[in-house]
């Protein structure tokens, strides 16, 4: 489903697209290129807090290790 996200910095919409009913995560705004942590429940905007690049790139991090343990657990339940 899409979901309609308000940007807090300058208001315009954007919209994002869930596979999951939750989210928790970075969101940009388009057009002020804003940078803001979301959480979303049950389809609807919960919290939405400013993040710095800095935050990001912490994050992107965590994914990055998260995806590589992912990829290890898969190679180990193909053996
Ligand atoms: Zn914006």
């Amino acid at each position: 489903m899409i979901l309609k996200i308000k940007c807090a910095e300058c208001g315009t919409e954007g919209s994002l697209s869930l596979t999951d009913p939750g989210y928790q995560g970075p969101y940009r705004c388009w057009k002020c290129r804003a940078l803001f942590t979301i959480k979303i429940e049950n389809n609807e905007l919960k919290t939405c807090e400013p993040l710095t690049e800095e935050e990001l790139k912490r994050h992107e991090e965590e994914l990055k290790k998260q995806q590589e343990i992912d990829a290890l657990r898969a190679k180990f339940k193909r053996q």
